[in-house]
């Protein structure tokens, strides 16, 4: 299904620029941006895959990753084809990759806004999530599924590259609950080769959304052997998080070889350990391992007390204090969005 994109402005000879992402593809009468699922059609910007979602399902929370929203919560998720990233190592690619599909046919599931709302409703499932692929892609299907949410009180979340553009942000914001970021490296050679983008948008949109919006947010990175896990790239990386804001839960994540990327081994445990010290040593209150079996660095501890205060067994949220934002033996507040 079609629909007019938000966020786009005319060139010359019908021409027109995309302005969702950081890339602001000019594109040509009958092309697709490099995203592949937004194209002119006859001097229109349309995206081609609204209300046709090629995922969809119940997950918890925990599995987005966000272990400070609402834990042990079910999020309805969808995600389409596309994206606006190449990585090399994605473990989505058979969604985020594809390019070659027919639009005039159905290429999903047809799940129009109002029909999840409803579904969400009558299932009692309290949040949605634009998510296994990269939302801003599809940002006029979140942007209409995200309003109709809204006044029914079921909470937005984006699972994101952060590569969106200002004007995009800016637009989702006020029905946006919570997002988690991909921070994938902290060099911008590795941006540019390995996922064809830049670090700075990435690196300012984390900080907009942590010091200027009511948008809660946590930031994900996947440590791939010998390409973003040097010590002193990891310490760059979490000192600038701190800087930004301590209280930002960081989840290092273990890679596996998929995709492309099959030449590389599995992320040794010693480095995931070494990751983690490094962001508790620089001052990061909440930081997690995941993808591996860790439930007590998967687990959330009081960071005055250190008594735990959520434990997690992978996904599972096996205990849970109801201390709405508040340690109950310290009194120590605890960031995140608790009820
Ligand atoms: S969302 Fe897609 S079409 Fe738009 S600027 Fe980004 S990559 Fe290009």
């Amino acid at each position: 299904m079609r629909k007019v994109s938000y966020l786009s402005r005319g060139l010359a000879d019908d021409a027109v620029q995309c302005q969702a992402c950081e890339h602001f593809c000019a594109i040509e009468v009958g092309a697709s941006g490099r995203c592949g699922v937004r194209r002119n059609i006859d001097g229109e910007l349309h995206l081609v895959v609204y209300g046709e979602p090629i995922a969809a399902h119940v997950d918890p929370i925990e599995k987005k990753p966000l272990f400070h929203f609402l834990p042990g919560g079910s999020v309805f998720s969808i995600g389409t084809f596309g994206c606006n990233f190449r990585c090399s190592f994605c473990q989505n690619w058979q969604m985020s990759q594809t390019r070659d599909f027919d639009d005039q046919r159905h290429i999903g599931q047809p799940f129009e806004p109002q029909a999840i709302v409803d579904l969400c409703v009558r299932d009692d499932i309290p949040m949605i999530a634009y998510t296994y692929n990269e939302p801003t892609v599809f940002f006029e299907y979140t942007y209409d599924t995200a309003r109709l949410a809204h006044e029914r009180g079921i909470k937005n979340i984006y699972v994101s590259n952060g590569y969106m553009s200002e004007a995009a942000l800016n637009r989702i914001e006020p029905y946006l609950d919570a997002i988690n970021v991909d921070l994938k490296a902290f060099d911008d050679g590795f941006y540019r080769e390995q996922c064809g983008a830049r670090l700075a948008p990435v690196k300012r949109n984390i900080a907009h959304i942590a010091q200027n919006t009511d948008v809660w947010i946590e930031v994900t990175t996947l440590l791939i052997p010998g390409l973003n896990d040097s010590e002193a790239e990891i310490q760059a990386m979490v000192e600038w998080l701190v800087s930004v804001d301590p209280d930002i839960p960081w989840h290092i994540s273990a890679f596996h070889p998929d995709y492309k990327m099959l030449d590389r081994p599995p992320t040794p445990h010693t480095s995931l350990m070494r990751a983690y010290e490094l962001g508790r040593q620089a001052g990061l209150r909440y930081v997690y391992m995941g993808n591996v079996a860790d439930s007590e660095r998967g687990s959330t501890r009081c960071p005055g007390c250190g008594r735990l205060l959520v434990q997690r067994d992978w996904y599972r949220v096996r205990e849970v204090w109801r201390h709405r934002g508040v340690c109950p033996h310290c009194e120590q507040s605890i960031a995140g969005v608790w009820s």
